[in-house]
């Protein structure tokens, strides 16, 4: 398996952003020698990938796939909704702007149910100044697109080792 060039740390992580990939050149070398965590990775947990641009979700599912977590991914909320209750994932990552039900929804929803009012939900978006508008639909957390990956996957493996506080 490679890893797409978007993939490295160093640089834009252009198929994150929604953009095309413009440098398909740039050969497909793992730049993973120093993860950011632990060689093998957080192997075992589950995460969801709600996404619905197709080279986003990809590079998403290729890096943490990559780094020995379960991926499984939905192209819009609906799915994303039907998926996390099918699977129970540790760690929902949740692209706010999707067709049919958008993250925002599909976060409520989950929200609304008590069997994911604990499992952590890390909303993606391109969206800056949208912080505000995604924890109130009950997101733990925000990462503006494009990706930084070293710091996507610091998050990623904070959430899953930390999990979200205890509802008050
Ligand atoms: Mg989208």
């Amino acid at each position: 398996m490679s890893i797409p060039a978007v993939m490295s740390p160093n640089a834009p992580a252009a198929g994150l952003s929604g953009e095309p990939d413009r440098d398909p050149i740039t050969p497909p070398t793992v730049r993973m020698g120093t993860p950011p965590f632990g060689a093998d990775g957080h192997g075992g947990a589950t995460i969801l990938i709600a996404e619905d641009h197709e080279d986003s979700r990809d590079a998403l599912r290729t890096l943490l796939d990559a780094f020995g977590y379960r991926v499984h991914v939905a192209v819009n909320g609906r799915e994303a909704v039907e998926r996390a209750r099918a699977l129970a994932p540790d760690l929902i990552l949740m692209d706010m702007m999707m067709p049919e039900v958008d993250g925002f929804e599909a976060t409520r929803t989950l929200r609304a149910d008590p069997e994911f009012r604990q499992v952590p939900i890390i909303a993606l978006t391109a969206m800056e100044g949208a912080r505000e508008q995604v924890m109130a639909a009950g997101c733990d957390d925000f990462m503006c697109k494009p990706l930084d990956v070293r710091a996507f996957l610091d998050r990623v493996r904070t959430w899953i080792e930390s999990g979200r506080p205890a509802a008050s």
